[in-house]
């Protein structure tokens, strides 16, 4: 069977859109109506008229379009597409964390799941985090959570009092600080750029820092002609769709038996299963009406606040 036709004619029968992250394989991202992250993705998806919104993508990023999209149906291919970061932060001890840290302004990464997106003030992305922390009043205590890497870099870049929550993602902590620079030492040329996930060490030797979108705008707009890659993979498939002249190294993992350091999570989508998923209307991302519209609060105070800001 032809699942990608089989797809586009769902798709039109259903008014359903399908979103992929940029960490989904080529195949996938090309036959998506649109391409991003995770927030983006869902505000996107947000202001179509579409009725179904299937997410190649993991669970937190589905819960996200629920969130903006309350009465949509939600699909995720794979429900046990989980996220090893948000994984690492959960209800009860976060609740403990709060409890143990009285005063603070709770701001959460995007990349948490829904009950954690719940009991914070304020969510941000890894595009707007120091921007966002900035335009608190500067003597506001604040606790981040669920990246302690992401936390770190914007501690530093932003001198607040802030307590870190200690999650990291399992791909973005992975690269070796050594391989990346045995790979400068054979492209000298080459320009370094890492996303905030990763280790202080990695992030140390980079030419530029910052989200997947940024990281993407950032091969776009610069004069070189080598980068090494330090996030997931499946980046680079837009990289060179858009900069077909250049080349894009992925950084690579500590273990050196792999060549490629792609999030295993993610990798559990498959146009199969898109199709599968299209066709039953399942694996459906259901939600308690009360936490939906408590993790949406706090999604619209970062609204508000770039709005303020100018973002
Ligand atoms: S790459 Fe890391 S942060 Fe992203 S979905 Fe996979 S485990 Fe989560």
């Amino acid at each position: 069977m032809d699942y990608v036709e089989e797809i586009r004619k769902m798709k039109l029968q259903k008014n359903a859109i399908i979103l992929a992250h940029y960490y989904q394989v080529g195949e996938i991202q090309d036959l998506a109506d649109f391409v991003g992250d995770s927030l983006a993705l869902s505000q996107k998806a947000a202001s179509t008229d579409a009725e179904i919104i299937l997410f190649a993508g993991v669970r937190f990023m589905a819960e996200t379009a629920k969130i903006l999209s309350p009465h949509k149906k939600v699909l995720l291919p794979d429900i046990e597409a989980g996220c090893s970061l948000a994984d690492s932060c959960s209800e009860e001890d976060f609740r403990k964390f709060i409890k143990d840290n009285p005063g603070r302004t709770v701001v959460t990464y995007i990349n948490t799941n829904i009950e954690i997106k719940a009991l914070s003030d304020i969510i941000c992305t890894s595009s707007n985090a120091s921007e966002i922390i900035r335009s608190l009043p500067p003597d506001e205590k604040i606790l981040f959570a669920p990246d302690r890497n992401l936390g770190n870099y914007i501690l530093n870049k932003t001198g607040r009092d802030m307590v870190i929550w200690n999650g990291t993602c399992h791909i973005h902590e992975e690269f070796s600080l050594e391989a990346i620079l045995q790979l400068k030492s054979e492209h000298p040329e080459a320009k370094v750029i890492v996303h905030p996930e990763c280790e202080l060490p990695v992030r140390m030797v980079a030419d530029y820092i910052g989200s997947t979108a940024g990281m993407l705008r950032f091969t776009e707009n610069d004069a070189g002609r080598v980068f090494i890659v330090a996030t997931e993979a499946g980046i680079i498939h837009q990289m060179k769709k858009i900069n077909p002249e250049k080349e894009f190294i992925p950084a690579p993992p500590r273990d050196s038996t792999c060549g490629c350091s792609e999030c295993n999570f993610m990798k559990l989508v498959t146009v199969e299963k898109i199709f599968r998923c299209l066709r039953d209307e399942e694996p459906e991302i259901l939600i308690d009406e009360k936490i939906l519209e408590q993790a949406g609060k706090p999604i619209g105070r970062m609204m508000e606040l770039s709005r303020k800001i100018g973002l």
